[in-house]
């Protein structure tokens, strides 16, 4: 039987790193939050992230603004937020409601508390291989890797998934890492016939169930990284879990696998922004 890969426990212990080393600061670092109108599941996340941030000893300035905000009210605030030199991050939670352009905002905040890194500048930093901050998401999957002593040089890994904040990058950080790489999307012809060259297979496509068991090779690590809701409502993952379970040496639980290590690493990319600051 597979070793479940305990995303929560490994995501309880970056945090307690994080938070020992924010109270050796001279100042604490600050959090800007901003939610702009009331999609249900980004009020979620956003209280899940103020939290994390009580939890680790980082201040949240929360900023609660209406669905009707215009683009330049928020560039406004995004460009008064680069400038308080109590804030060490900005987040602006995505998806943002219509018509606001996400690129605009992303460019927007300063390359330096750009934590959730997404900023074009950050993207090219990690792309070299010399990064100021890892994508919360991809680096969660790579510290659960390290923690579990699961070795990736030389070895196949698949990715489902080629978007911007989750896809490539993963992509990015296992071929850092010396893994042989393939990066897989909707266009990508015999899919089961790439998953099962797969070491590692790590999912991020959003459809519940669409990994099944015969896309897995024995004893292959399969990290799943989608958060879906599958017929009753429930979350899950991407993966068939009970019948690829058996068959595969680890495997992330959804919930419970890389949820709380996005979380987690969000705290820590606060972290080393407030470093910077206070070097
Ligand atoms: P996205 O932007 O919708 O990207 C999905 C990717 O899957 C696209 O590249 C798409 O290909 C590809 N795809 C769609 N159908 C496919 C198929 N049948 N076979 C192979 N590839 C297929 O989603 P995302 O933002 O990357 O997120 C992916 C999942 O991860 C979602 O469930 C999301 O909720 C979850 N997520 C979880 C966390 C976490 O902390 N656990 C964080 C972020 C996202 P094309 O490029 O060709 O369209």
């Amino acid at each position: 039987m597979a070793i479940r890969i305990d995303g929560k426990a490994l995501a309880v212990k970056v945090k307690e790193q994080v938070r020992e080393e924010a109270a050796k600061l001279p100042r604490k670092p600050g959090l800007a939050v901003i939610l702009v109108g009331d999609n249900p599941a980004s009020q979620v996340y956003v209280r899940g992230k103020e939290n994390d941030c009580v939890e680790c000893g980082i201040v949240s300035f929360p900023y609660k603004l209406p669905a009707e905000t215009t683009q330049a009210e928020l560039l406004a605030l995004i460009e008064e937020l680069n400038a308080n030199e109590a804030v060490d991050g900005i987040l602006c939670q995505l998806p943002l409601p219509k018509p606001l352009d996400e690129d605009i905002v992303i460019n927007a905040i300063a390359p330096d508390k750009d934590v959730d890194c997404f900023h074009p500048f950050n993207v090219g930093r990690m792309t070299i291989g010399d990064p100021v901050f890892l994508p919360c998401t991809p680096a969660g999957v790579m510290e659960m890797l390290k923690e579990y002593e699961i070795p990736i040089r030389g070895k196949r890994c698949v990715v489902l998934g080629r978007s911007n904040i989750v896809g490539k990058p993963m992509s990015m950080l296992l071929t850092q890492a010396d893994g042989t790489v393939t990066t897989c999307h909707s266009r990508t012809e015999d899919l089961a016939a790439i998953t099962r060259e797969a070491d590692i297979l790590v999912s991020a496509i959003g459809k519940t169930r669409c990994v099944t068991a015969d896309m897995v090779k024995d004893g292959a690590v399969v990290i799943d990284v989608a958060m879906n809701r599958d017929e009753n409502g429930k979350l899950c993952g991407d993966v068939d879990f009970a019948a690829v379970e058996p068959k595969c040496s680890h495997i992330t639980p959804v919930p419970g696998g890389v949820g709380p290590m996005t979380r987690a690493l969000l705290m820590r990319n606060i972290l080393t922004a407030a470093k910077n600051h206070q070097a």
